[in-house]
């Protein structure tokens, strides 16, 4: 067991704080049914595990973004409602409709695909109809949504599929008082009601994400599909934090100092010599690099937490590894450094390193890399 990694560097995703933020998500949206978003291997916390801790805590669906995701939920013994909505064209959804999977269509085409599954499965294809109401990503537009749902209208009367849902997505939601919200709330009622005017009524109609389940109830609809919530993160930046929203962050990352070593004035530090030390000081050697997600463009700038102190990554983040400079802190080979954590003890939180990165807290968790093992407290 010494050569396990998690002696290295280990993700420790907190499942109690996932089953927190999903009763939160539950309460705040409590009119309406919740799906909880795990594509991209639950935004890095790991999908079965994260699944089965929100199925616990009540979420009616999980949400995938791509059909290997929703049929390893399958696999891994999930019964409950999925949805999935990234297909590809020609891509074989006869897996997905034999293992009772939601899909979503965005054009005639979609409604062809899923009937010719249906056909060689024998199985109803459940489908979401997708409107595009302002993302400018997948969903029909205004102007082709009257023949998408007649398409697919005569494929429900031809007993192919079962028209489940009409939903769409917000691009605007991190900033709730954005009026781009309003139109797109707007036109995904008018797109409702033109379908109900042909007769498709389908019960599940849905467009929230994490900005909208927690600040724009009048996006909740039927059902609300918080991804990053989930995680105890906030969708608002620094204008509303994880704790200002009763959410838990849920991954702490983690790991041992590999190499400690005291060095002179004037050392060139990792490639490049971007750093170079003032004065006499002890650097440690960190064993995570971009090579596990940790964003090269921290370097110099990547905030660490080692023995009680903030510190930071200096000089340039390597494949597998990155530099820490310690100052004269007496400390040892395997010292735990803490890169992020809920931050309540003091640590630098997901958001720190994204603003060291200049990216979003989604990035941060999303692209840390397979190779950090993921344990489970
Ligand atoms: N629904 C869809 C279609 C998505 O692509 C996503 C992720 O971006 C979500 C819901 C969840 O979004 P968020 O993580 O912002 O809550």
């Amino acid at each position: 067991s010494s050569n396990h990694p998690a002696l290295r560097a280990e993700a420790v995703v907190d499942l109690g704080a996932i089953r927190h933020n999903v009763a939160t998500l539950r309460a705040v949206a409590a009119g309406a049914q919740l799906m909880t978003v795990v594509k991209a291997d639950a935004y890095g916390h790991g999908l079965l595990p994260v699944a089965r801790a929100a199925r616990e805590a009540g979420a009616d669906w999980i949400g995938a973004a791509v059909i290997e995701e929703a049929l390893a939920l399958r696999a891994g013994g999930d019964t409950g409602r999925i949805f999935c909505w990234l297909t590809a064209p020609g891509e074989d959804l006869t897996a997905a409709v034999a293992a009772g999977i939601d899909l979503s269509a965005s054009a005639p085409w979609g409604i062809d695909e899923l009937g010719a599954a249906a056909r060689t499965t024998g199985t109803i294809a459940r489908v979401h109809l997708k409107i595009d109401t302002g993302m400018g990503r997948a969903g029909a537009t205004p102007e082709d949504w009257p023949e998408l749902v007649r398409v697919a209208q005569a494929a429900e009367a031809a007993g192919l599929i079962e028209i489940a849902g009409i939903w769409s997505h917000l691009a605007m939601a991190d900033d709730p008082k954005n009026r781009v919200n309003d139109q797109q709330l707007e036109i995904f009622q008018a797109a409702v009601d033109d379908a109900g005017a042909l007769g498709v009524r389908p019960p599940f109609r849905h467009i929230a994400n994490s900005g909208g389940t927690l600040r724009l109830p009048a996006s909740h609809f039927d059902l609300v599909r918080p991804g990053l919530a989930t995680y105890g993160l906030s969708p608002f930046g620094r204008a509303i934090t994880s704790a200002e929203l009763g959410l838990r962050p849920a991954m702490t990352l983690r790991a041992r100092l590999s190499v400690v070593k005291r060095v002179p004035a004037g050392t060139g530090i990792s490639y490049g010599h971007t750093y170079v030390t003032p004065v006499p000081t002890t650097i440690g050697l960190l064993p995570l690099g971009y090579g596990d997600g940790v964003p090269r463009h921290a370097s110099g700038t990547g905030p660490v937490w080692v023995a009680g102190e903030r510190r930071s990554i200096v000089g340039r983040v390597c494949m597998d590894q990155s530099l820490i400079d310690l100052g004269d802190d007496p400390v040892q080979p395997g010292e735990d450094v803490v890169l992020f954590g809920p931050g309540d003890r003091g640590e630098p939180t997901v958001d720190d390193w994204a603003d060291a990165a200049q990216t979003i807290n989604y990035e941060i968790v999303t692209r840390l890399g397979a190779r950090v093992p993921r344990t489970y407290v």
